[in-house]
């Protein structure tokens, strides 16, 4: 067979790329179960819509593969026309949350012939295994994990069981994607204070969880119909040595929904890293209450290990817009993480969901001054009603889904206002929020002009600032 797996890029109009962890992890358990194809990696390359027309072209494909967030519909469903024109008789599968999110919609309005839910790594091997059969999307019947459809009939498999000790999957095959471009674009995102001269960090990134043990109303995650899992802390400092021993790497960012949600877990991978005598800089991903003063003696062991900060969020200081969000954390909880993050010396990314249907100016107000009195740039966005949430209901019954094909290709990056929930107009909306990142900018002297306060990607601080506990808005 011929297969083909296609790497979608999000952000088209900025040069960006980030190396696709969850497909690096799908298409090594490929290649693990002895199947050869090619890749082509739109994100890391960005071919135009003609050069992807050829490069599909070369051969004739039985299997195209592609996977993309619902963020990206419109991006997944282009290359999946393209891939149609140029092979007309391929097999064309989607996965990620795009596929898991809006099943039967992908079918019937795009060129997608399978989708893939959940879990990909054992359900994409076990396609190519049923099509080698006989290629006819009827063979994936006794596939788990899969929506087709057939003569006009939805066939949903249900999912997969998910991979219960994911410690246990081998480590991705790096050697798939161009590594080379990608360690030399991840050390461009690595914000100042640098921990060595800059010439000295090789950065990259590894997964280390699947999967959140949190449902916040505003979140999709493809892994939320399975328990939270973790790899064990021997199994991630195996895969940074590994990546430190083929590449250099000395600079790792989590790349997780949640890397950390007990304090036992972290200090596992404390005890772990130091016995690798590695030398590391690593910022990871955690709730906004898992810390607190008591834990300051743990927070400096975790500085002194190279923990550079930790992503964690706020989303709103408003009680009731929290427990909207069912995000089970306090204000008053965040306020206690930062304050004992900024003893021990540990920067913070913070990111809010601005526009939640309680949202008001006052709300606003007050999300805006608790990151103003610490000192904290959020990375901002706005609520995106992403479908398989309970937002996107409210959306629903608000009238905004009245047409499902252009509420999908409206969507796209949470920093631009799209829907808007809450009874606040769009206009004073975007001047307040605008107003109020203004204010935090001047105040943390970060000379931001006006297009520049939500679509943050790459401010940087000097090392006094982060001293004084100054935040940085995180890469969102
Ligand atoms: S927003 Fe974060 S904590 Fe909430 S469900 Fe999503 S990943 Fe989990």
């Amino acid at each position: 067979m011929n297969i083909v797996m296609i790497n979608i890029s999000h952000r088209p109009w900025m040069y960006k790329p980030c190396y696709p962890i969850g497909l690096s992890y799908v298409v090594s358990a490929m290649r693990r179960a002895g199947y050869d194809f090619d890749i082509i990696d739109i994100d890391a390359h960005r071919p135009t819509d003609q050069e992807l027309r050829r490069l599909l072209s070369q051969k004739t494909y039985d299997v195209i593969a592609l996977g993309a967030l619902v963020s990206g519909y419109k991006y997944a469903k282009q290359a999946a026309t393209i891939a149609r024109e140029t092979n007309p008789d391929g097999i064309i599968i989607a996965g990620n949350s795009v596929a898991s999110s809006i099943p039967e919609h992908l079918l019937t309005h795009t060129e997608v012939d399978v989708i893939v839910k959940g879990e990909g790594d054992l359900t994409m091997v076990n396609i190519l295994r049923a099509l080698e059969k006989g290629k006819s999307i009827r063979n994936l019947r006794e596939v788990k994990g899969v929506v087709f459809l057939d003569n006009g009939t939805f066939v949903d498999t249900g999912y997969e069981k998910p991979i219960r000790d994911i410690s246990e999957i081998p480590l991705p095959d790096w050697r798939l994607f161009d590594m080379e471009l990608y360690l030399a674009t991840y050390v461009q995102e690595v914000a100042e204070p640098y921990p060595i001269p800059k010439d000295r960090i090789t950065a990259f990134t590894i997964n280390t969880a699947r999967g959140c043990p949190f449902r916040c109303t505003f979140c999709y995650h493809v892994f939320h119909y399975s328990s939270y899992r973790y790899r064990s802390a021997e199994s991630i400092v195996a895969e940074i040595a590994e990546l430190n021993a083929r590449y250099g790497v000395n600079y790792i960012n989590f790349y997780d929904e949640c890397s950390f949600v007990g304090k036992s877990q972290i200090r596992a991978f404390l005890g772990e890293l130091r016995k690798s005598g590695l030398q590391l800089y690593w910022n990871a991903i955690i709730r906004g209450d898992l810390f607190t003063e008591e834990d300051i003696d743990l927070l400096i062991d975790l500085r002194d290990a190279g923990c550079l900060s930790f992503g964690y969020s706020l989303e709103s200081a408003d009680a009731e817009i929290l427990r909207s969000m069912n995000k089970k954390m306090t204000v008053e909880d965040f306020v206690i993480q930062k304050r004992a993050l900024d003893k021990a010396g540990i920067m913070t990314y913070t990111s809010l969901v601005v526009g939640y249907p309680e949202e008001t100016l006052e709300t606003l107000k007050k999300t805006f001054d608790i990151c103003y009195d610490l000192n904290i740039y959020p990375s901002t966005g706005y609520l995106l009603p992403q479908p398989g949430t309970p937002m996107f209901e409210v959306a629903k019954a608000k009238g905004l889904v009245n047409d499902m094909e252009s509420y999908l290709m409206q969507m796209g990056d949470r920093q631009d206002l799209r829907f808007n929930l809450s009874r606040i107009p769009d206009d004073v909306l975007q001047a307040a929020v605008a107003g109020h990142l203004q204010k935090i900018s001047d105040k943390l002297g970060l000379d931001l002009k006006r297009e520049e306060l939500v679509k943050t990607f790459s401010h940087v601080l000097s090392r006094s600032d982060a001293e004084t506990g100054k935040t940085r808005s995180g890469p969102q």
